[in-house]
């Protein structure tokens, strides 16, 4: 059974409102409420008195509406006598500032005083709950790493830091070699002498950077795990455990997939647009943030937070035009989700959150976006088996979050931005409505026909072997500009050519390398099936001597019209494609062209801004078509509506 519902915080309002709302809920279409993450205090008002009975009420008066219930636990906001009590569980900024309490996500994970007054709060509410049928699904903490939180300085963090380095090498003599500390004479005696990265004069060594970036990594995933494991250990058997990931997951540090991996299910909160922004983030864009989602666990997906109204903490974004929150819905269920829930239900007139616009506004109307969720609800509970059935795509993009953090910490450009270079490879796929699965590196990609390897510096060799294989048994790969820079310490490889441990595969030698800016665009030609076809390079380019592959496009400018830009090369039965630098998607247009032509691939021409996804199930194929743009536009003889989505069979 598929749920459908909003997220709904009773504590906030009156006693008296409570079945006014949850009326309203269910006349939405509704069979689930979202609660109780940030309730911390009402459940623990003073240190070790337990008081579970304002939820124990609205759970019982869900059940009344036959709402089934999500219960977040609610470590992501402590209450205020603990941080009075324990300074020490607030987290500090790389400047060395005490985060205030008075925001949220404020702890720091090292600190053992917040790991057992979270773990005690955890154990107290899924005991509390373990046998409520209502309660189907515990949410642990909330958003996780988000604003920021995913990074402290402190002094347990520094600590426990070192202790890692110390668990990670066999002795500090192996640190100093791999790191390369001889650089500066920054080599260690001890452990304890490694400092944290924070701000000092010009950078810190790279190494010691990835090596912080995994610490932080593990430090928030150790936290979520310990959390996982004993709601596990209290919940009932029909409850489930998943947590909530947000949508800037390249900008964080921590592995998303080993946080997910205890849990039951991959939940996301799809914001297509934020405070502050004028337009909503591209289509394209907001499609590949559900793949991720997806490809974290390859299984479909909740959104526990879908965005229906204006959002913002201190400054609002743009509004969503008429059906058009209705529209990200529709694409969101199209790439795998299976059970949604709307932030929020109704917009807070107190507290930090004022300006976020939910379900139902705070005059309390029941308007046009109540009667969007409403057909939106509607209309997808007719279509559950649709909404389980597995999405098999034929071409993968992969991630490594060892290579994004790499970038993170040195750019190596101006206007590097490693979601961007991600989209360069994705968008043209996306364009013409190639289904795409977004997932990690180290996941077996044999089942593949085609492996997009943006932007992957950090290559080691076990993945170019296995890229390689791939290409030896038919696959098709694709390359851009750093690939095989550096291996998984963060140094660059001694005595090859790049791109290193692919440069075999790819055929090709990087020669010389130039970092450019977003508005340096350098001018390309395209040679072989691409003679006609002139397209630009910019963010950075590599001037390339082909060793075995053929060209695609050369540079233009007068010094460098020797060199290729991009290139393919046969492997065994497969082929690699290189681009070096920032192509337009223009330029990238015919080559996907091609390549989905050539592996067969599904893919369907369609006006920009309309977007169609396909979906088997029980031998029925389905596609839903979305117009993300505000003017009516055709596909197949069919006229849409600006932002209208149409779900239909295809015969
Ligand atoms: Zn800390």
């Amino acid at each position: 059974m598929s749920y459908f519902g909003v997220d709904y915080y009773p504590e906030h309002w009156s006693a008296s409102q409570m079945e006014e709302d949850l009326s309203g809920i269910k006349n939405l279409g509704a069979n689930m409420i979202r609660i109780g993450e940030f309730a911390w205090h009402l459940m623990e008002p003073k240190e070790g008195e337990f008081d579970f009975s304002f939820f124990d009420t609205v759970i019982e008066r869900a059940k009344a509406y036959h709402l089934k219930v999500m219960f977040g636990t609610p470590t992501a906001t402590f209450p205020a006598w603990l941080a009075k009590k324990y300074p020490s569980i607030l987290s500090e900024d790389e400047y060395g500032t005490l985060r205030e309490f008075g925001g949220r996500r404020q702890y720091c994970f090292n600190s053992d005083v917040y790991r057992q007054y979270s773990a005690r709060i955890t154990r107290e509410l899924v005991k509390h709950y373990a046998n409520e049928e209502a309660i189907v699904v515990w949410q642990v903490d909330n958003e996780f790493g988000h604003e920021g939180s995913d990074d402290c300085y402190c002094g347990p963090c520094r600590e426990a830091f070192q202790t890692f380095l110390r668990g990670k090498y066999n002795d500090i003599q192996e640190l100093n070699e791999r790191w390369g500390t001889i650089f500066w004479g920054q080599s260690y005696n001890d452990f304890n002498e490694i400092p944290a990265p924070a701000p000092t004069i010009t950078t810190h060594n790279p190494s010691l950077k990835l090596d912080w970036a995994r610490f932080r990594s593990y430090s928030l995933n150790s936290f979520a795990h310990e959390m996982t494991e004993i709601v596990r250990e209290e919940k009932g058997a029909h409850q489930e455990i998943t947590t909530n990931t947000t949508g800037d997951f390249f900008n964080k540090w921590f592995d998303h997939e080993e946080n997910l991996q205890p849990m039951d299910f991959v939940s996301y909160d799809n914001y297509p647009v934020w405070g502050g922004l004028e337009q909503p983030i591209p289509p394209a864009e907001i499609a590949m943030a559900l793949d991720f989602n997806r490809g974290l666990k390859d299984q479909n997906f909740w959104i526990v937070e879908e965005l229906i109204g204006a959002q913002g903490h201190d400054v609002i974004g743009y509004l969503p035009r008429p059906n058009q929150a209705k529209l990200w819905s529709y694409q969101a269920f199209a790439h795998g989700c299976s059970n949604m829930l709307y932030f929020r239900w109704r917009g807070m007139t107190r507290g930090a959150e004022q300006f976020c616009y939910g379900v139902v506004d705070h005059d309390n109307q029941y308007g046009r976006k109540y009667r969007e969720a409403q057909e939106v609800f509607q209309t997808m509970s007719n279509f559950e088996p649709l909404l389980e059935a597995p999405i098999e795509a034929d071409v993968a993009v992969l991630y490594d979050y060892d290579n994004i953090w790499a970038w993170r910490s040195q750019i190596q450009t101006k206007d590097f931005d490693f979601k961007q270079e991600f989209m360069r490879l994705y968008q043209p796929f996306y364009d013409v409505n190639t289904k795409l699965d977004v997932i990690p590196a180290d996941r077996d990609f044999s089942k593949y026909k085609v492996v997009v390897v943006p932007a992957m510096q950090v290559l080691d060799e076990d993945l170019a072997n296995r890229l390689k294989e791939f290409a030896k048994a038919g696959g098709t790969v694709i390359f851009s500009f750093r690939a095989g820079l550096k291996d998984k310490d963060n140094t660059i490889y001694f005595g090859q050519p790049l791109p290193g441990p692919v440069a075999d595969l790819a055929g090709i030698r990087v020669e010389e390398i130039e970092s450019l800016t977003a508005e340096h665009r350098l001018s390309v030609k395209g040679e072989h099936e691409l003679a006609e076809e002139e397209s630009h390079m910019a963010i950075w380019r590599d001037l390339i001597v082909p060793e075995g592959a053929e060209v695609l496009y050369r540079y233009s400018d007068y010094f460098y019209k020797e060199y290729a830009a991009v290139t393919r090369n046969s492997y065994g039965r497969g082929e690699a494609y290189y681009i070096g630098g920032g192509l337009d998607v223009e330029g990238l247009r015919k080559i996907v062209k091609n390549i989905v032509t050539k592996h067969h691939i599904g893919f369907e021409e369609s006006t920009r801004g309309v977007e169609v996804y396909s979906r088997k199930v029980k031998g029925e194929e389905y596609q839903f078509i979305m117009n993300h743009t505000d003017e009516e536009v055709s596909y197949d003889g069919i006229v849409l509506f600006p932002y209208e989505t149409l779900l239909v069979e295809v015969k």
